[in-house]
């Protein structure tokens, strides 16, 4: 380009228009001298009307454009001041600048031009406020966060206070309340007017559904502190169910109704799960389905519904014949507080827990429930559950056996600090004739047992001095004593069984106590073989089935510290009733008359260990219970029979020997 073209006036205007920015020359007394297009266009003010007036009159703040002016002159240039426009949208501009000189080095003016920032300061401005918000959202989440926390707490504490609470009252209501019904109990059994009889069944009945009701608040609330657990132990469902059924039979006598179970024999014999939680199902379904069935029966039954290697799904269900429940409110029965009616409380009782508890305790491990119903026909409630199968044995259970008065010279410790507890357990061991005796503490139990021989402990958990926990430890790690413990506790919700068979005790019962189990659970653990003698027995154990002599009467004698006449006493018995009961077996087989069947095989049942013949036997004999209950023919049933027959009659003859051996003693004595 040729140096006169640099020169031109177009070339210098060009230049200047070129720049989209705004620019402007100022001459040294701050007027306008030239601009270009742009910041007319900014202006939205004329070349012309420009041109000669003061730079500074074009910005908000006039004092700061016309130091910036004076920066220019001054310094000769000037960098990014920021200045902001007198325009119609108050334009922020950045000002960069610098002086321009004659030939001779005089300055003449000052070319200014003007960024529009007005974007950048937007996004500047949004950048700001979203740093901000960001700070204020993070302020906001932490505050959030330690409100949450502190809600949490709030909550924990809330309910954990509940719970204690609840225990607390368990504990505070059941310790009376055992005494309450636990003396009503006492007194039914003596000689009474029917009226007097009446009232107090009344008075053992309000007591009855006061402690159903403390449990199922107590199950509502560990649902609700997300606190309700399952075991998961080795049982036999088939001698679960029976256990159960068999608590409702005077209730069932009572109404003139029936009870039928239909059990699937292909359910596998023992499954691991949580029996107690199973019974509580059960107990609660059939409870309902008496209550409402006033004429027919109730059918309960449970059948395999699938099977795998690991595990088997089974469907249970309770069919009544009874009242029914209406359309509309069936969808509401598994609510908390909900009845059918809202008569149903006067007429029935019950508070409409029951059910919600069965929903959750179901759907907690994994099943479902649904009920069908119709008014005046009947309802069906079925479930179903699955459980992991097990080729081990079932844990010790309890099978509910009849209080047996021949059964004495059984001595229990009964540990216990509460004088009315103690007279009340004195009064019910006195009624199965066993011997007792008494200790306010495990310090004192501990003493007693040093000085003296007992065959089992009843042990209360809380107690001044020495609780529970610490004597049993106690017993079975310094004294290393083998003697059955059951705890006996008021308070079901932090009762730890864990605990309890963590320091090694045996099994658990609650107070108010059912006395039927507790005579159940004391007998089981009592009439239990001692190991030693099982062991050895183990070792021969073909010998012992080969063997020409199928009795062993160790523990037979055992149990009776080797008094003869009452060893007597009992072999007579065994031979007074043994081939009766065959009889009725083999008839009963016959006949399918199944409920004959399971009574002749449950009496049975215990007269094995008894007299020591081999265990083989008892499980043949409850294999045959088991039948019975599912009221079904099985393949090789026949043989069990004949079995069972040929070794109890060997068992007689040899007590036969054994029965005159023992006479001549005594006539030696
Ligand atoms: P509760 O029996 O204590 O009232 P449940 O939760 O066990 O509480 O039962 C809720 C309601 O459902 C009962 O009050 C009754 O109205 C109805 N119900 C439950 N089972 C049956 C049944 N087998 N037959 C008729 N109604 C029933």
């Amino acid at each position: 380009m040729k140096n006169a073209e640099i020169k031109s006036p177009q070339y210098a205007r060009s230049l200047i228009e070129a720049s989209l920015d705004p620019l402007v020359t100022i001459s040294t007394m701050g007027k306008i001298t030239d601009m270009n297009e742009a910041l007319t266009n900014l202006t939205g003010i004329s070349r012309e009307q420009l041109i000669g007036t003061d730079f500074k009159d074009y910005f908000t703040d006039s004092r700061k454009a016309r130091k910036v002016y004076k920066e220019v002159f001054a310094k000769g240039f000037v960098i990014d001041s920021p200045l902001t426009m007198r325009d119609s949208k108050s334009t922020d501009v950045l000002f960069n600048g610098s002086v321009y000189k004659d030939g001779r080095g005089k300055v003449l003016g000052a070319v200014v031009v003007a960024r529009d920032i007005t974007e950048r300061k937007r996004i500047e401005r949004q950048l700001i406020e979203a740093r901000v918000f960001a700070e204020l959202a993070a302020s906001m989440a932490e505050l959030a966060k330690t409100k949450a926390e502190g809600a949490t707490r709030y909550a924990e504490s809330a309910m954990k206070a509940k719970q204690q609470f609840l225990s607390n009252m368990s504990h505070e209501i059941r310790t009376p309340m055992n005494a309450i019904i636990g003396f009503t109990k006492v007194v039914l059994k003596t000689d009474l007017s029917a009226e007097q009889k009446e009232y107090l069944i009344a008075i053992k009945m309000s007591g009855d559904s006061l402690i159903v009701l403390i449990d199922d608040i107590l199950d509502l609330a560990k649902v609700d502190a997300g606190k309700m657990s399952f075991e998961k132990t080795p049982f036999r469902m088939t001698t679960s169910l029976a256990v159960m059924l068999k608590l409702f039979q005077t209730k069932i006598q009572e109404k003139n109704i029936e009870i039928v179970s239909e059990y699937d024999i292909d359910i596998p014999g023992v499954l691991m799960g949580d029996a107690m939680r199973l019974h509580q199902i059960f107990i609660n379904l059939i409870s309902n389905a008496v209550k409402f069935t006033n004429e027919g029966k109730i059918t309960v039954c449970a059948r395999l519904l699938s099977e795998d290697a690991e595990h088997a799904t089974i469907e249970f269900s309770v069919t009544d014949t009874g009242i029914g429940i209406s359309k509309e409110k069936l969808g509401q029965v598994f609510e908390n507080f909900q009845q059918a009616t809202s008569g149903t409380s006067r007429l029935y009782g019950g508070t409409g827990l029951g059910l919600a508890i069965v929903k959750q305790l179901v759907e907690l491990q994994g099943g479902t429930i649904t009920v069908k119903s119709e008014v005046d026909k009947g309802s069906t409630f079925s479930f179903n559950l699955n459980f992991q199968k097990t080729n081990g044995e079932a844990e010790l259970e309890v099978e509910l056996i009849e209080l047996d008065k021949e059964i004495k010279n059984i001595k229990v410790l009964v540990v216990e600090d509460i004088p009315l507890n103690q007279l009340l357990m004195k009064t019910l061991l006195d009624d199965f004739g066993f011997e007792r005796d008494v200790a306010a503490n495990g310090k004192i139990a501990i003493e007693k047992l040093k000085a003296g021989s007992y065959d089992i402990i009843l042990m209360d958990l809380q107690m001044p001095e020495m609780n529970g926990f610490v004597a049993t430890d106690y017993i079975r790690n310094t004294m290393q004593s083998k003697i059955p413990i059951i705890a006996l506790t008021a308070d079901v919700t932090t009762v730890d069984l864990e605990k309890c068979k963590a320091v090694g005790m045996n099994d658990y019962i609650s107070k108010p106590v059912d006395e039927r189990i507790l005579y159940s659970k004391m007998m089981a653990l009592v009439k239990k073989p001692a190991p030693e003698v099982k062991k050895a027995r183990d070792k021969n154990s073909n010998e012992v089935k080969t063997s020409t002599r199928c009795i062993d009467l160790g523990s037979l004698s055992q149990r009776t510290r080797k008094d003869p006449s009452l060893m007597k006493e009992m072999i007579l018995l065994y031979l007074d009733q043994t081939p009766t009961l065959i009889h009725a077996m083999k008839q009963s087989f016959n006949d399918k008359d199944w409920n004959g069947l399971h009574m002749a095989a449950h009496t049975l049942i215990p007269s094995f260990s008894i007299m020591g013949i081999h265990v083989d036997f008892e499980n043949m004999a409850k294999k045959i219970q088991e039948y019975a209950i599912a009221q079904r023919q099985a393949e090789g049933m026949d043989e069990i029979v004949l079995q069972l027959e040929n070794i109890c009659l060997q068992a007689c003859k040899e007590l036969q020997e054994e029965l005159k051996e023992l006479k001549m003693q005594t006539y030696a004595t």
